[in-house]
């Protein structure tokens, strides 16, 4: 596997969303010379939305791609070390810590930070990839607002799709609200509070056909799993909301991780179990995903880095 000759790194960033340009500017700034590998979608998840009206700092609200161009320059503007590749396997046992990039070159690291983030999940319809950015999306949070005043359709019954349905039933005229069995999966009282929200149409047993629109969504085909009957419902937004998977494969063995792959770290830090390793963004965090709190969780991994670094006396 090792190809070229390994390269030895103070502090690796692995990841370039958020919490990963986060930690390397404070990691910059605090003279740990970070080397920053983006992964296989610079810019991360931020890069296929449209525009951002919830990050502070941007009063008129910016482009999701622009604003990762901007997190990017200023981590470069730090002195930051950022490169294209994507990290695809690690050995934790013993400093300094290995990680491979593109499968043949080796670096070693004094100390990691991952940040490689979280991927949405979807139904894996054409329409729904085409449409995506023009009225698909897979964050209510972030582009709800655009479908103020009206009709949105979601798919999905976890706490994610619960949250996400209420969000939106204060946006929407309607929420109509696609489940793929007789039950949905959320805790009981995000259940109640979906079943008590006015605007939330519920659909069970119902499977989403394809997404419909030529250049926005204009409505979705949906058929019922149980009596086989179609329907078009004319919506202007469909969400997704199915699931994220943490991007944490290549960590498994060596990492602690909850049983759906999202990295644990010691409450109210970015520790890791692996001294030296630490963990920030969407990969350890299935609650908020949100970019603030993420770029909030990569400061604090830098931070913890810069303490690692300086007690084992590490330059
Ligand atoms: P979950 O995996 O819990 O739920 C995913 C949902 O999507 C399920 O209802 C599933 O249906 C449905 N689904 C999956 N694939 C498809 C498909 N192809 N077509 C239609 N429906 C599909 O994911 P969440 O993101 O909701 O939650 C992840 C974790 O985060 C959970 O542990 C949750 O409790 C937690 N969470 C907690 C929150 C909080 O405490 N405030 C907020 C958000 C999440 P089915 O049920 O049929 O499998």
């Amino acid at each position: 596997m090792e190809t070229k000759p390994s390269e030895r790194v103070h502090c690796l960033i692995i990841g370039s969303g958020p919490a990963g340009y986060t930690a390397a500017i404070y990691a910059s700034r605090a003279n740990l010379k970070p080397v920053l590998y983006q992964g296989i979608q610079p810019g991360g998840q931020l890069t296929i939305t449209t525009e951002v009206e919830n990050y502070p700092g941007y009063p008129e609200g910016i482009q999701g791609p622009e604003m990762m161009v901007d997190f990017e320059k200023q981590a470069a503007r730090m002195g930051a070390d950022i490169r294209f590749g994507l990290a695809t396997k690690v050995d934790f046992s013993q400093q300094p810590y290995k990680v491979w990039i593109d499968d043949e070159k080796l670096i070693e690291a004094d100390a990691v930070i991952i940040a490689t983030g979280a991927s949405a999940k979807w139904l894996g319809l054409e329409s729904e990839q085409r449409l995506n950015g023009y009225g698909v999306s897979a964050c209510a949070v972030c582009d709800g607002f655009f479908f103020k005043g009206k009709e949105v359709a979601i798919v999905g019954a976890g706490d994610t799709a619960a949250e996400e349905a209420l969000y939106l039933s204060k946006l929407c005229t309607t929420v109509h609200m696609l489940i793929r069995r007789g039950e949905m999966r959320a805790s009981k009282v995000m259940q109640d509070r979906v079943f008590k929200a006015p605007n939330i149409k519920i659909y069970w047993n119902t499977d989403t056909e394809e997404v419909l629109g030529e250049k926005k969504v204009d409505s979705i085909r949906v058929k019922n799993n149980k009596t086989g009957e179609t329907q078009i419902i004319p919506v202007s937004a469909f969400f997704v909301a199915i699931g994220h998977q943490p991007n944490s494969e290549i960590f498994k063995g060596w990492l602690d991780m909850d049983e759906a792959g999202y990295l644990k770290t010691i409450p109210g830090t970015s520790r890791t179990n692996i001294e030296g390793v630490f963990a920030s963004g969407d990969v350890q965090d299935k609650i908020y995903r949100q970019a603030v709190t993420a770029a909030g969780s990569g400061c604090m991994a830098a931070l913890d880095a810069e303490r690692y670094l300086g007690a084992k006396e590490i330059h």
